[in-house]
């Protein structure tokens, strides 16, 4: 922290009404790289939550009333001192969540990306005027913002899951609040720390953060006075908290968990392939919703797409995500490092053929005191009944699955609940068509493996959630359909 060009982006408290909140009680922060505690932030909870739900409702009026322009350029602010302090706010990311400070950098350009974009559909909120069944009457559709807008986000994408939602609600007129992961609430904090500086008026976005997910989750899923919910999180939370909407209504939008397939066909490139499976694996140390969860190898292919990727993933340097050179970091606990160990064993157990990947420190599902980190990790002989197939891993670790023919994929492929993001490999047009067509998910990545940015609709299908976040449809979720039925004009 203090190699901080500006440390004023270090908060240590929720941030409500444009204003700092301190509470009585302390959470610490820890570097999942070597588990040093890096900070200390206010408890806040249940009462903070509630408060920062008032000042939202209470901004939401004037926010609302704002000009299209002016909203564009309170965002446009923000989008420019985020990036004019990307190197802080990467250095933050990394200390509290443990990836790569190359990939951190990633993470704030991407997050930001989102603000820049939303900033202009701001001004493209456009309505519609319905052909008339009658002479007298006029019909018009009017798009209104929904009101205030609550959110929950994780910790793996600490900066990015926020900015994608608070831009698309703030450019349609929604005031906000979210309370993130407990474990990664700097890079929030230093969010709101520059949405303030920005000029963004105060009660418009609020960051409530406290270690009571459940007190806090049933304030942001249960006041009336927040019309729309939106969770990035696993399936299992997002049903709780879908259930918990019930109660008033709400709107929700979820991005869930993912288990996404990466086939490689018998035509596909495989150098490529190996180039597109290693970046959508192995970034963020496995721990991302899209990352690849199982690979699917044409039988004629298995060779000599496993002998390049094993050599490709022994090329990856395991360490402290600050330190130069370090390609994978740390995950994001011990617990998590034990969950996915645990997969790993299993696996073994049950026929599958550990190909590169530390033997003793899999087998040792013992918590690790030193850091939480796990030997990037290939298996081969795997069937898609084993856990590791089923199961979102969420760990740095391939698990590779043979097929035969094109059906044979397509039905390994969806024989999931999950539905985000999927991936496959292939030079033929026509397989290129059918098997996207075929694929039950919300993404699809054809001969890529990094498919996300601000311009293109992100979300799930099945119980992956719904709603899609950026693009021309993100505002969409955050704006009510109005409409006026004008007579007696004869
Ligand atoms: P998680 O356990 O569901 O937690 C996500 C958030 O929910 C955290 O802020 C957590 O708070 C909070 N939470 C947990 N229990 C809660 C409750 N009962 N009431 C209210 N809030 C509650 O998920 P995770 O393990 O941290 O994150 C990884 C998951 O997120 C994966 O499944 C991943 O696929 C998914 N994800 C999806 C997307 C997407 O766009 N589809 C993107 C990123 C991640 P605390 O951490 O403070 O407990």
């Amino acid at each position: 922290m203090d190699r901080l060009y500006d440390s004023q982006l270090v908060k240590t408290s929720s941030y409500i009404n444009g204003r700092w909140h301190g509470s009585l009680s302390d959470v610490a922060v820890n570097n999942p790289a070597t588990n040093e505690i890096i900070a200390t932030v206010s408890n806040a909870g249940i009462v903070e939550t509630t408060l920062a739900v008032e000042a939202a409702k209470a901004a939401f009026k004037p926010w609302s009333k704002k000009s299209a322009d002016e909203r564009s350029r309170l965002l446009r602010n923000w989008y420019h001192l985020i990036m004019d302090n990307v190197d802080d706010l990467a250095r933050i990311l990394t200390l509290e969540q443990g990836k790569p400070l190359s990939e951190a950098k990633g993470e704030i350009a991407y997050g930001a990306s989102f603000i820049e974009w939303f900033s202009e559909e701001a001004k493209r909120i456009y309505g519609d005027i319905i052909p008339s069944p009658s002479d007298d009457k006029r019909l018009v559709v009017i798009k209104q913002p929904i009101g205030v807008v609550a959110a929950i986000t994780p910790w793996n994408f600490p900066n990015a899951m926020i900015a994608r939602k608070a831009a698309a609600a703030l450019a349609a007129g929604c005031t906000f609040v979210v309370r993130p992961a407990i474990q990664t609430p700097l890079s929030a904090l230093a969010l709101a720390e520059l949405a303030e500086r920005a000029g963004i008026p105060a009660g418009v976005f609020n960051v409530v953060v406290g270690d009571d997910a459940h007190g806090m989750g049933k304030v942001l899923t249960e006041h009336q006075d927040i019309a729309k919910f939106s969770f990035t999180g696993s399936t299992k939370v997002g049903k709780l908290l879908i259930s918990q909407c019930a109660s008033t209504v709400k709107r929700v939008s979820m991005e869930l968990g993912g288990n996404a397939p990466f086939i490689v066909f018998d035509d596909a490139d495989i150098d490529a392939a190996v180039a597109g499976a290693l970046i959508s694996k192995y970034r963020n140390a496995g721990q991302t919703c899209v990352c690849t969860n199982r690979i699917l190898v044409q039988e004629s292919v298995l060779a000599e797409f496993t002998e390049k990727f094993v050599n490709a993933v022994r090329g990856l340097t395991l360490g402290n995500g600050l330190h130069d050179g370090v390609t994978i970091g740390p995950m994001i606990s011990a617990q998590a490092v034990n969950d996915v160990k645990q997969l790993i064993s299993d696996s073994i157990e049950q026929g599958a053929t550990l190909v590169l990947g530390d033997e003793k420190t899999t087998r040792d599902c013992s918590l690790s005191q030193e850091g939480n980190f796990l030997a990037p990790t290939v298996l081969t002989n795997i069937i898609n009944d084993m856990p590791i197939a089923r199961n979102e891993i969420f760990g740095p670790v391939s698990p590779i699955i043979t097929f035969k023919d094109e059906a044979q994929a397509i039905a390994l492929a969806n024989d999931t609940v999950f539905g985000l993001a999927s991936y496959f490999y292939s030079r033929d047009i026509g397989r290129i068509w059918r098997i996207a067509e075929s694929l039950d998910y919300g993404m699809v990545g054809i001969n890529e493996g990094i498919i996300s940015n601000a311009t293109a609709p992100f979300g799930g299908m099945k119980q992956s959630g719904n709603g899609r976040e950026g693009s021309k449809y993100g505002l969409d979720d955050y704006l009510e359909i109005k409409y006026l039925c004008m007579g007696g004009l004869s």
